[in-house]
């Protein structure tokens, strides 16, 4: 895990990049800051999380840190260690943390319950959604710290990191650790109510566009051919054919709708 600061004092905010090594988004824009090491208002964390991951280009070496929390500094597990150690790391620290996705392009903010925090800080951020998935927390760094995740693209695309940089410099903006402001817009709010599982299969299709809803009796996916048709309506979220093992994403029904206030004049 590398550690360093902006600033000088004790950080009551932290940007987490590398949680998976699979997504190397996230350490493009924590590097670049690192580079350009610009004037901060407030002091920041700076943390590149799993380094033996993002070597071995592997989403974890023994299992999943974003399901390891809170961690144990005995655990087996080289994750299981980890998350102990990043857990100590951010306490106090409201933490931004950078995934990317085989599912979808556009940026969007995951986080645990629609709090004040998230209210104020994500629509100004450059999202097009935000995704409340407190029913599927456990084992996730926003468990044990309170967390924004951001997804930031496809993985492994320079656009996700072109992205990740937007995103955190709108991040570290709206915080006031940099100076100027920010542009907020309109958010859809959504939550995951279910996992939509896919049996083992050689070929995986999805018929679904994500944040679009999906209506009772349409087909939205298929394993070897065998075809899965939505009992209720719901919007999909995080689907992809082959971006999990056994599931195809998440199910979620929609909350409401931040609005920007109005511009003045
Ligand atoms: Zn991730």
């Amino acid at each position: 895990m590398r550690v360093a600061q902006l600033g000088s004092g004790t950080p009551e905010i932290a940007v987490v990049a590398g949680v998976h090594g699979d997504e190397p988004c996230g350490v493009r824009a924590v590097e670049r800051l690192l580079d350009e090491r610009p004037t901060v208002e407030r002091p920041v964390k700076l943390i590149v999380a799993n380094e033996e991951a993002l070597e071995r280009r592997v989403r974890f070496v023994d299992e999943d840190l974003n399901r390891a929390f809170p961690g144990d500094p005995d655990a087996k597990t080289h994750e299981g260690r980890l998350a102990h150690r990043l857990v100590e790391e951010l306490d106090g620290c409201l933490t931004f943390s950078m995934h990317s996705t085989q599912s979808h392009g556009e940026p969007f903010a995951i986080v645990n319950g629609v709090s004040e925090t998230a209210k104020a800080v994500v629509p100004q951020l450059p999202v097009t959604a935000m995704v409340e998935t407190s029913n599927f927390a456990e084992g996730r760094l926003f468990s044990e710290i309170d967390t924004i995740e951001v997804e930031c693209g496809l993985q492994g695309s320079e656009t996700a990191a072109q992205n990740a940089d937007r995103l955190t410099r709108a991040f570290l903006t709206a915080v006031d650790a940099l100076p100027g402001d920010t542009i907020r817009s309109d958010l859809p709010v959504y939550r995951l109510t279910d996992v939509i599982r896919k049996q083992d299969a050689d070929t995986y299709e999805v018929f679904v566009d994500n944040f679009a809803e999906v209506e009772a009796g349409d087909p939205f996916a298929a394993a070897d051919g065998d075809t899965q048709v939505a009992d209720e309506p719901f919007y999909p979220i995080l689907m992809s054919p082959n971006g999990y093992r056994d599931v195809f994403g998440y199910a979620a029904e929609k909350l409401d709708v931040l609005t920007a206030p109005p511009a003045a004049d």
